[in-house]
């Protein structure tokens, strides 16, 4: 279930929101058995007006689609904004006076870019461009097991390395964090470290859920 709720306060760990919308209790008490005590996901979502390194970004990728596909970049602009409208029931705008904000833009390269790994199209112009300390496109190269610096297949590395001696099936992978690096940039994390690779190539680790690290069997 999700609701679009106003951040009213915040004093250390405590948060009060506003809902926006009007909450279905029943529904909650007959999903959740009660309505007190449930856990919810809170996602702040940035507000700013799309700029144009993410315009730039999208022109890139479409046109690494095109090079692939031989769709002319403006159908392919298309088929993604009815794609956007499908998934959000929202429309989306990437012109100039667009109302659209930073985190909307994101919502559609994310979709790009999870077309571009799921159908293995090369990365060319765009490649330079994407915004590898981003989480989403981490999250991204995790889940298909691409190299975040170079795109080519990967491992997952532990960036927080696993203790000598305790059990991988002991470690709780919730406070653990992950990198997609292939075998050649994998062995340079290993050598130089990891903030020194970090700093290098401008990547970071991530979390990952539970269900993608199941997945990933990690
Ligand atoms: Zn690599």
């Amino acid at each position: 279930m999700e609701y679009i709720a106003k951040l009213t306060k915040l004093k250390g760990k405590e948060l009060s929101f506003e809902s926006l919308e009007d909450i279905n209790v029943e529904r909650l008490k007959t999903v959740f058995g009660t309505s007190n005590n449930v856990e919810g996901l809170i996602t702040f979502k940035d507000k700013r007006a799309l700029s144009d390194k993410q315009r730039k970004l999208y022109r890139a990728l479409l046109n690494n689609i095109y090079e692939w596909s031989g769709e002319p970049t403006d159908f392919l602009h298309e088929w993604f904004k009815e794609e956007y409208f499908l998934d959000k029931g929202e429309k989306i705008s990437t012109a100039n006076h667009s109302t659209n904000s930073k985190s909307d833009m994101n919502e559609l390269l994310d979709m790009v870019i999870d077309f571009i790994f799921e159908w293995n199209v090369p990365f060319k112009k765009g490649y330079e461009l994407l915004p590898k300390n981003e989480s989403w496109y981490l999250y991204q190269c995790c889940k298909h097991r691409k190299c975040a610096v170079c795109g080519k297949k990967s491992d997952i590395h532990h960036v927080n390395a696993v203790g000598m001696g305790s059990n991988r099936k002991k470690v709780d992978n919730r406070w653990r964090e992950f990198l997609s690096v292939c075998r050649k940039h994998h062995v340079e994390v290993e050598t130089i470290g990891n903030e020194a690779f970090f700093d290098k190539y401008k990547v970071k680790g991530i979390k990952l859920d539970e269900d993608l690290i199941k997945k990933l069997r990690i």
